[in-house]
């Protein structure tokens, strides 16, 4: 059986035509987007290094990553977030490999290939997360880093991210996310310490609705990144 929920795959395919349009339902992560690749690029330089994108969609934060100078491959299990990743390739006239296979299989055919591994908004769709970080650990190379990022668990994180962000401001389709998936940073760590992964720093990520803008703060209650690295 394979880690995938295809429940969750097709609420990505039914809305990917829209992917790059910074005004659709995909707007949380153009807003997001030039916060993250920074943090990413601070945290593990990304020029010349050869980076994997787990659950790329169409290609937002894997397109951002090439353009800064690193070699990506970014994976999905869906044909069509990834066929909209590829034909924006020509648009913006980048480099990237896309490929439609799962973590676990990949993990087989390049262990520790990869500086760089990023995971973003994709662990809280599929059935069993701690297999996709045990992927990622035996993908990245010696040294390297894998940056995770999710959705806590607990009433604050219910509010914000469901309550608040698919029925009262509308950042994103309701039925998005799914509260029991949410993961908490300590369950996220055990999975990273059992993948043999040294857990490093824990960062929170915040909408302010005022002034619509996003930022890296030290909650972590709602949004958040962990990176983890290789010994
Ligand atoms: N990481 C991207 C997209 C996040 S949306 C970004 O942050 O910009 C979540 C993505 O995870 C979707 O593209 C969906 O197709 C993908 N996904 C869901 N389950 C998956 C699985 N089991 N394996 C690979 N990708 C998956």
């Amino acid at each position: 059986m394979i880690n995938v929920d295809p429940v969750e795959l097709q609420k990505f395919s039914e809305l990917a035509h829209r992917w790059w349009d910074p005004q659709s339902e995909f707007k949380p992560l153009h807003d997001i987007n030039p916060l993250r690749l920074d943090y990413i690029d601070q945290m593990a330089g990304l020029k010349g290094k050869r980076v994997l994108d787990v659950g790329c969609g169409g290609g937002i934060l894997s397109e951002a990553m090439a353009a800064a100078g690193a070699t990506v491959t970014g994976i999905d299990l869906g044909d069509k977030p990834l066929k909209v990743a590829q034909l924006h390739l020509l648009e913006s006239g980048l480099t990237v490999e896309y490929r439609n296979i799962t973590v676990e299989e990949l993990a087989c055919e390049q262990p520790g290939q990869y500086d760089v591994i990023t995971c973003m908004e994709m662990l809280e769709h599929v059935p069993d997360p701690a297999s996709v970080v045990n992927a990622c650990a035996r993908l990245v190379s010696p040294g390297g880093k894998c940056f995770f990022s999710t959705i806590n668990r607990n009433p604050k994180s219910y509010l914000f991210a469901i309550l608040g962000a698919e029925y009262v401001l509308n950042l994103l389709p309701r039925g998005t996310h799914d509260y029991a998936r949410f993961i908490r940073p300590a369950e996220l760590a055990r999975y990273c310490r059992r993948a043999e992964l040294n857990t490093g720093q824990l960062i929170g990520m915040t909408y302010n609705p005022f002034t619509r803008t996003y930022s890296l703060v030290a909650d972590t209650s709602v949004n958040y990144i962990l990176v983890a690295s290789a010994a």
